[in-house]
């Protein structure tokens, strides 16, 4: 990994801690991984412990064979689905994943994102 990547990555997650404040999702988003995916660009997925008594978190993943500029629109759209998730008997009922409800979130993703990104270094 170049210094570039590592540092993208880092702005990423950084922007992630700030969404969590002002966009809160219904479980806490544990960690922003970035690996190889398959069949997408991005998941997100709930992480279910095995302690009954701990809450879930969300879990989500970004290709890392992507550009830098490409990881930033799965990050936003990946947040969108995690701030817009329901709990699962809702989620079941859900008609399609991009759904009105979920482009409302994207499209105010993408206002905080732009406003906590921080500037790339020269
Ligand atoms: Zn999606």
């Amino acid at each position: 990994m170049t210094d570039a990547e590592r540092e993208n990555r880092r702005r990423l997650r950084a922007v992630v801690k700030k969404l969590q404040l002002v966009m809160p999702t219904l479980y806490p988003v544990e960690k922003v991984e970035f690996k190889p995916c398959e069949d997408a660009w991005g998941s997100t997925r709930v992480k279910q412990t095995k302690d009954p008594s701990a809450p879930p978190t969300f879990i989500i993943s970004i290709h890392s064979e992507i550009d830098d500029v490409a990881k930033l629109f799965v990050l936003v759209h990946e947040y969108a689905h995690a701030a817009q998730w329901r709990v699962i008997h809702q989620e079941n009922l859900r008609e399609k994943d991009h759904d009105p409800e979920w482009g409302v979130c994207y499209a105010k993703v993408w206002e905080l994102t732009l406003a906590f990104l921080e500037p790339e270094d020269e």
